[in-house]
């Protein structure tokens, strides 16, 4: 099995040997991931400025890809360019925090997965739900665990899992649950200030309100120290809405 590892936390991130050893245990492992952090960079892709692709060393010597673009463009050139076939499998992780409920839009690491996903290959993203987590053992144990479970049960084209994973000692995780996406809110996004050359600058910043927790949903699960999973659909389409607005538009819209 060819399996490709990128993240959003870039090749600095603490988790990366981690789950390249635990994933290494069930296939081939190829690591392509940002050359700096670009978390909240969502599904960008680069199109205006060339990408580079450079090897490096992690810390057991092992090789490692480095790119100047995004995570969905470390996806893009290890599916079509950088390795010999296409992987069987797209990990994006371990992310370091959460990626719950509306976050999921924001987060590299989760259209990281995203991206593999168009491009028709089984992925996950992976996330431990603290920005202090310094333990990532668990959560690459997890996602070998997993990995073997998709491998045997594809998932339906077009679907990738979301997978969060609280940050507690392996035995005081209260289980697993399927999950839906979550809503929260969040307090104090813009933040304005005055820069030493009294210019006023704009820091976006907010705090994640999870509000009152819903049944069922990611943020509830992860609150009671759950593992969340939730398979999530590249349609975004309001199916609900179709006909509404066809009846709203009726109206304007003279063509047959
Ligand atoms: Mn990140």
């Amino acid at each position: 099995m060819n399996i490709l590892i990128t993240n959003d936390d870039g090749i600095h991130s603490e988790s990366l040997l981690p789950l390249k050893e635990a994933l290494g245990q069930i296939g081939k492992v190829t690591i392509i991931v940002p050359d700096r952090e670009r978390s909240a960079s969502a599904h960008s892709i680069t199109l205006h400025k060339p990408l580079r692709v450079k090897e490096v060393r992690l810390p057991d010597s092992s090789k490692a890809l480095i790119t100047n673009g995004t995570p969905s463009d470390c996806v893009v050139l290890g599916v079509l360019e950088i390795m010999e076939r296409a992987p069987d499998l797209v990990v994006s992780g371990i992310n370091r925090g959460p990626n719950l409920a509306e976050d999921m839009t924001y987060s590299g690491t989760v259209c990281a997965a995203m991206e593999g996903a168009l491009l028709g290959i089984n992925s996950f993203s992976l996330s431990v739900t603290s920005y202090e987590a310094q333990d990532f053992a668990f959560a690459a144990k997890f996602g070998e665990a997993l990995a073997k479970i998709l491998v045997r049960n594809p998932l339906p084209k077009n679907v990738f899992l979301n997978v969060n994973i609280p940050d507690l000692p392996e035995e005081q995780i209260k289980g697993i649950e399927v999950t839906r996406q979550g809503k929260g809110k969040y307090q104090g996004v813009v933040n304005k200030g005055v820069d030493p050359k009294g210019r006023p600058y704009y820091w976006l910043a907010g705090e994640f309100d999870p509000g009152e927790l819903e049944e069922g949903t990611d943020l509830k699960a992860i609150a009671e120290g759950k593992i969340s999973i939730t398979p999530v659909k590249l349609d975004l389409t309001a199916y609900e809405l179709v006909p509404e607005l066809k009846n709203m538009l009726g109206g304007i819209l003279k063509c047959p």
